[in-house]
């Protein structure tokens, strides 16, 4: 298995909840370290270019008025398969759809603010962490 490492974001409606904790239980109880973590508030421009890949989409207005909307929290993930794995926690986009369990399905309304964001792939995760941590020497542990 390969060790890799995700950029997670825990999304405006999440931290409005107080479930921050409960989300990283469930990251360390499926064997994902926490390596970085920091809480921000987005401006505008940082939430358009973080989710650049969608701007001709036609929810990404609603999208970058939703992340701007409250603090974020956002951490590095890492372990086995880190990707995946918390691509699996999260459950699908649209929490009607993610199966029983999933941080979606328990902690999101609708799929406009439906709770996490996780990486999709390896170059994605490469680009997220370093958006949001750079230059910053992550310790594996
Ligand atoms: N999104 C939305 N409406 C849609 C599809 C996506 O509001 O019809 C938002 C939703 O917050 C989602 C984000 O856009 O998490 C990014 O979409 P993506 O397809 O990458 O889903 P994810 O990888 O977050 O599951």
């Amino acid at each position: 298995m390969a060790l890799e490492r995700t950029l997670s974001i825990i999304k405006p409606d999440a931290v409005a909840k107080d479930v921050i904790g409960q989300i990283y239980s469930r990251f360390e109880n499926a064997g994902l370290k926490i390596i970085a973590a920091r809480m921000a508030h987005l401006s505008r421009e940082q939430a358009e270019q973080f989710y650049s890949v969608h701007k001709e989409r036609p929810f990404f207005k609603a999208l970058v008025d939703f992340m701007v909307s409250g603090p974020i929290m956002i951490q590095v993930l890492e372990g086995d398969n880190a990707i995946a794995k918390n691509r699996d926690l999260m459950g699908a986009t649209d929490p009607q759809k993610a199966d029983k369990g999933t941080i979606r399905a328990d902690f999101a309304d609708n799929i406009d603010a439906n709770a996490v964001h996780g990486s999709d792939g390896p170059d994605t995760a490469r680009a997220e962490i370093g958006f949001f941590f750079p230059g910053i020497n992550l310790h594996s542990r």
